[in-house]
């Protein structure tokens, strides 16, 4: 079969045949497909979703996660219980006939796959395919290896990172795709490249790879690391990688220095077989280089898909002053021109459908005349969640001066995660106790697309406070600034390349400890943001403007998916060797 991909146009020199293979193990691909958890999965859709307008010949592989990520409850105190999300791949998807397999342990395990079509603006299909083990041949062990994103303990995701590595390779070569360059978006897709050495060097796992085999396999890959935080990166024990890959492949990986403190490290294992490595923001490159001085690591910053983000009232208010903004993102330049009370009005209507939605989850009304603050996220330690309540009595006075201060707050932390669910249930108590007259602080349930589209359109200011430098990116203030929404952030991660003072929003600044960095953001509140917002509404206009025009113009995946296309999948020369490729074939 050929790649089911339409081509109707492109924008950019694509071979003509052969298509990028993507690979994430997780996607957001449709807000009712629980099969992402934050950030990662969320770039990874918008990816896609960019690549699809774009015409880009590329199809994605992911796993089918039946049972989802998890839909979080908080009880009044503040303490995360966890659901199951169960899911149907055959109400979004189409299943595909083929089945292939994988050696887990010293099981055969088979596995089969679902399409999921994501069309794009223009007519191009990127098709997504879920792998899934649920099926009568396999153990009950096996048959619910695809079913929890990111559960279990490290024996369980080794095994799903051999489905989704090793298993999506062989189903790409069985669905009859021709790959030109294959992508792993972060390490859980690593052991693709040990599929792709096996099949150079004939098929099982015996023998010594020659140089000739791995820079072959070098020449198709590429690889996107995605955080700077040292647990992020996935490692195996040896007793696992003997017990689980085996004791042959063990043996290889551990010669090609896949090995790292007696560990199999993936993101390592990735940077070897990759001919081009990217982070995903500036200063996150800086500090990827660091972790891995052996590889030269580039850096592309992220962006977020601006129609799947931009509320409908900015949409509208988009298509009227600048309608080819959906084609080319960086006609939101323009925005620079528009009527400040259009601006302002538009917003006013997403602020009011948020408050609606705090209202019917909560019961709480919110006033739309207050100035309103928005922080979610996936609940980490490094995130500091609770940096706003250092000096709650501070915070108090800020609320008063400014006649009112309303914050909204979500994030789930994951299932295993004590010391993350800790933090939630401290920022509800603190919510409670500070809640009076002037200021209002609500925590939300279950944080996901629907709520992240919701309040970084809706809120007033958006609000980060990362510990330096662990967030390589940051995505959800993009969002924020693609909906005329400015950030108070910590310089770190995108917000370095975005900030502009007083323009585009305002930087923490740096200091010494938690507590300095506090002051800041309360000074930067009580200095900038109120009086700003209290006496100046048309010069707040300007800002929203700002926001979109020199933020949502740059920091989306219009932009990004063409970075990827030039830098990583078909740079000049690459492209050259294709297309010698392809006449030779025609002959
Ligand atoms: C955008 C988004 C994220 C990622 O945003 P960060 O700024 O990296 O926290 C996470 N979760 C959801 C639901 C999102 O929509």
């Amino acid at each position: 079969m050929q790649s089911t991909s339409s081509r109707p146009f492109s924008y950019e020199p694509f071979p003509t045949a052969g298509v990028v293979a993507y690979f994430s193990m997780e996607i957001a691909i449709n807000p009712g497909m629980p099969t992402y958890s934050g950030g990662l999965g969320v770039l990874a859709g918008d990816t896609l979703r960019s690549a699809a307008d774009q015409g880009v010949p590329l199809v994605a592989f992911t796993l089918a996660h039946r049972k989802g990520y998890f839909q979080q409850h908080l009880d009044s105190q503040g303490v995360q219980s966890e659901e199951v999300q169960q899911w149907n791949p055959a109400d979004f998807c189409t299943e595909e006939p083929v089945r292939i397999t994988v050696s887990v342990e010293d099981r055969v395990v088979q596995v089969r796959c679902w399409r999921y079509d994501l069309v794009g603006r223009y007519g191009h299909v990127v098709p997504i395919y879920l792998l899934d083990t649920d099926l009568d041949g396999n153990s009950g062990w096996d048959r619910g290896l695809t079913d929890h994103l990111y559960g279990g303990d490290t024996n369980y995701r080794l095994q799903q990172e051999i489905v989704l590595g090793m298993g999506g390779v062989r189903m790409v070569n069985a669905l009859g795709h021709r790959v030109n360059v294959y992508h792993m978006n972060e390490g859980h897709a690593a052991l693709l490249t040990l599929a792709l050495l096996e099949h150079q060097m004939g098929g099982g796992p015996i023998g010594a790879p020659t140089e000739a085999d791995l820079a072959l396999v070098r020449q198709r890959c590429v690889f996107t690391t995605h955080t700077p935080v040292p647990a992020g990166h996935d490692r195996f024990s040896i007793e696992q990688t003997i017990r689980i890959l085996g004791g042959d492949r063990t043996a290889r990986l551990e010669k090609l220095g896949c090995y790292r403190d007696g560990m199999l490290n993936m993101t390592l294992l990735a940077l070897r077989f990759s001919r081009y490595a990217n982070a995903v923001a500036m200063q996150h490159a800086k500090v990827s280089r660091e972790m891995f001085p052996e590889f030269p690591i580039d850096s592309i910053t992220n962006g977020v898909h601006a129609p799947t983000w931009v509320s409908d009232p900015v949409q509208k208010l988009l298509d009227t002053h600048v309608p080819a903004w959906r084609r080319d993102n960086l006609y939101l330049r323009n925005v620079i021109d528009l009527p400040e009370n259009e601006m302002l009005a538009t917003h006013a209507q997403a602020k009011r459908a948020l408050l609606s939605e705090v209202a019917t989850r909560t019961g709480r009304m919110l006033k739309d005349d207050v100035l309103t603050i928005g922080f979610a996220r996936r609940v980490a330690t490094y995130k500091r969640a609770t940096l706003l309540f250092t000096d709650p009595e501070r915070l108090v006075e800020i609320a008063n001066k400014a006649g009112g201060l309303q914050i909204i707050y979500a994030g789930k932390a994951h299932p295993q995660d004590e010391p993350g669910k800790a933090l939630i249930h401290k920022v509800v108590e603190d919510a409670a106790r500070l809640s009076g007259n002037l200021l209002q602080i609500v925590y939300l349930e279950n944080y996901d697309w629907a709520l992240g589209a919701m309040m970084t359109a809706g809120v007033d200011v958006w609000l980060n406070t990362p510990k330096r430098p662990y967030e390589a990116s940051g995505t959800s203030g993009m969002k924020a600034a693609l909906n005329g929404v400015p950030s108070l952030s910590i310089l770190d991660g995108w917000w370095i390349e975005g900030c502009i003072e007083g323009f585009t929003g305002w930087a923490i600044e740096d200091g010494a400890n938690d507590a300095e960095e506090a002051t800041s953001l309360y000074r930067k509140l009580e200095a900038a943001v109120v009086p700003l917002y209290l006496s100046d509404r048309t010069h707040w206009a300007r800002l929203m403007r700002n926001t979109i025009a020199f933020n949502g113009s740059y920091f989306n995946t219009n932009r990004m998916v063409k970075q990827y296309t030039r830098n990583a999948y078909y740079p000049v020369q690459l492209l050259q060797r294709v297309k010698v490729e392809e006449e030779q074939l025609a002959v």
